[in-house]
C-alpha cells in the first residue's frame, strides 16, 4: 500500500523514551500521524534516572536512523567518536534535541500517565466488529482524565518505574512493604564509583558476598534494617542500614486489561519472541534483530516495543528496539515487505561489551558474558557456565 494511503492514520505511542521516540520518528517518516503519551515532565523520563550511569554500547549503537534523519534536517551535530555516554549524555546529546527541536516536538505529551487502553464500544470479550473500531487510549495529566483515539498503539512505556521486589522467589519479601524507608530499587547514585569501591573492599576481606542468600523476610532490628532467608530468629541473616534491591524489572500489564494479549507464561513477554531473547539462551549481543511479526498480539493494531516487549527478560538493546519499529512503521503503513525484511545486522562483538558494567577482559572481548552457554548447559552465558564449574552459583548477571 502506498504510504500516501496512510495520511491521517494516527498512531498512539506510549512511552517517550528513546524506542517510543524512534517508533515516532518512524510513523511520522511513513505520512503517518505519531502521538506520544509520556508520563514524565520530558521525554526520556526513565534515562534520567540512570542519567550518572555510563552505557555498555557506544554512541553509533545508540541512535536511531530516522531520528537522526529528522534531527539532521534542523541541524544537529551528531555525536562524534566512538565514545560510551552515560544516560545523562543519551539525553542531552541525543533524545532532548529530538523531542524539543524536531517535528516531534508537536506531537509529544508529557504528564500523560496511561491509564488504559480499550477499543471503543467493545469490551475485552466482544468479538463482532472489533477490529473496525478505534482505540481509545486513557490519559492522566495535571487537568485530569483525558483520551485520545488512535488507528494503532504502540506500547514502549519500558518496566524502569516496575522494579522486581526483594524476595528471591519474585514476590515481594514478607514485611517488604512495612520496611520502605530502608530499601531503594533500581541503579543507586554514583554506581560507578561504588562498584569500584566495592570490589576493593571484597578484595581486602572487608566485605563479605553472601552468595546463594535468598531474601525472604525483611524486618526492623531497632533502627536497622534485618533481612533473613527465612522466619526463624536463628536463621541466615544480616543486619544493615539500607537494601539496595536491584533484582530487575518486569511489565506494568494492567492498564492492558481489556486488550487482547498473549504472552509467554514465563517472560511475560509475545511468545514468538521468547526462544530470540530467553536469558537462559541468549545475552543480549546474541538475540537476532526482529519485528512486526514476531511482536504481533491477538489484538490488532496493538504491538509492543522497546525493553517492555521483552517482559522479564534482561537481554535487551536499544538498536533491537529501533529496528522493533522501523519494522512496525512499516507493518502498520501496508509495506508488508519491508516489515518482513531485516535491516539491522548486529556486529559479532562490541555492542555491549562497555565500559558500562563489563569490566573483565574475557567478556569484553566477546561481548556480554562471553556470549551465550551452550544449549544443554544450565546456564545463561559463558561466564556462567565457568562461575558453576568453579562451585559458585553463578555469574550474577541474568
Ligand atoms: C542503567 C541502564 C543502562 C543501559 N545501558 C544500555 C546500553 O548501553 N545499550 C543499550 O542498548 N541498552 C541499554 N539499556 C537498556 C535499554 O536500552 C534502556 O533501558 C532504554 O532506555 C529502553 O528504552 P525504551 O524506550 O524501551 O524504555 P524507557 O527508556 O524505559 O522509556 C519508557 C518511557 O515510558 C514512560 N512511561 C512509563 N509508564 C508510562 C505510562 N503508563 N504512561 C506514559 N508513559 C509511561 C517512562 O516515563 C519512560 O520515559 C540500559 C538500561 C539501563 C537501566
Amino acid at each position: 500500500m502506498p504510504d500516501s494511503l496512510n495520511r491521517g492514520k494516527t498512531v498512539a505511542i506510549l512511552g517517550g523514551g528513546p524506542v517510543g521516540l524512534a517508533a515516532a520518528a518512524h510513523v511520522l517518516e511513513r505520512g503517518m500521524e505519531p502521538v506520544v503519551l509520556e508520563a514524565g515532565p520530558a521525554a526520556g523520563h526513565a534515562v534520567r534516572q540512570w542519567s550518572h550511569v555510563p552505557m555498555f554500547s557506544p554512541w553509533e549503537y545508540n541512535i536511531d536512523k530516522a531520528a537522526g534523519r529528522l534531527l539532521a534536517a534542523v541541524g544537529w551535530n551528531a555525536p562524534s567518536g566512538g565514545g560510551y555516554p552515560t544516560g545523562g549524555e543519551l539525553l542531552a546529546q541525543y533524545l532532548e534535541p529530538l523531542a524539543t527541536r524536531t517535528p516531534l516536538k508537536d506531537r509529544i505529551r508529557t504528564e500523560s500517565l496511561v491509564t488504559s487502553v480499550g477499543r471503543v464500544g467493545f469490551d475485552k470479550a466482544k468479538t463482532k466488529g472489533r477490529e473496525a473500531a478505534p482505540f481509545e487510549v486513557r490519559y492522566q495529566n495535571g487537568k485530569g482524565p483525558e483520551s485520545l483515539r488512535a488507528d494503532t498503539v504502540i506500547d514502549a512505556t519500558g518496566t524502569w518505574f516496575t522494579p522486581n521486589p526483594a524476595g528471591a522467589d519474585g514476590r515481594p519479601a514478607i514485611g517488604e512493604h512495612e520496611v520502605q524507608d530502608r530499601l531503594a530499587y533500581g541503579m543507586p547514585e554514583a554506581r560507578g564509583a561504588l562498584g569500584a569501591a566495592f570490589a576493593k573492599l571484597v578484595a581486602s576481606g572487608k566485605i563479605c558476598v553472601e552468595a546463594g542468600f535468598k531474601v525472604s523476610h525483611l524486618s526492623r532490628d531497632g533502627a536497622r534494617l534485618r533481612i533473613s532467608t527465612g522466619a526463624t530468629c536463628c536463621g541466615r541473616h544480616a543486619v544493615v542500614d539500607e537494601l539496595v534491591v536491584a533484582t530487575g524489572l518486569r511489565p506494568d500489564l494492567d492498564f492492558l486489561r481489556e486488550v487482547r494479549l498473549s504472552l509467554d507464561p514465563a517472560l511475560e513477554c509475545p511468545p514468538e519472541l521468547a526462544p530470540l531473547i530467553d536469558p537462559n539462551e541468549h545475552s543480549c549481543g546474541t538475540v537476532r534483530p526482529h519485528g512486526a511479526r514476531e511482536l504481533a498480539q491477538p489484538e490488532p493494531g496493538f504491538y509492543f516495543a522497546g525493553i517492555k516487549s521483552y517482559g522479564r527478560a534482561p537481554t535487551f538493546l536499544m538498536l533491537t528496539g529501533y529496528e522493533q519499529v522501523r519494522s512496525i512503521a512499516a507493518e502498520i503503513a501496508g509495506d508488508h515487505e519491508a516489515a518482513r525484511t531485516v535491516e539491522l545486522v548486529l556486529p559479532e562483538t562490541g555492542v555491549c561489551s562497555g565500559p558500562g558494567p563489563l569490566t573483565n577482559q574475557a567478556e569484553v572481548a566477546s561481548g556480554c558474558c562471553g556470549g551465550p552457554a551452550p544449549a544443554k548447559a544450565d546456564a545463561c552465558c559463558v561466564a556462567d557456565v565457568e562461575a558453576k564449574q568453579e562451585g559458585k552459583t553463578g555469574c550474577g548477571c541474568a
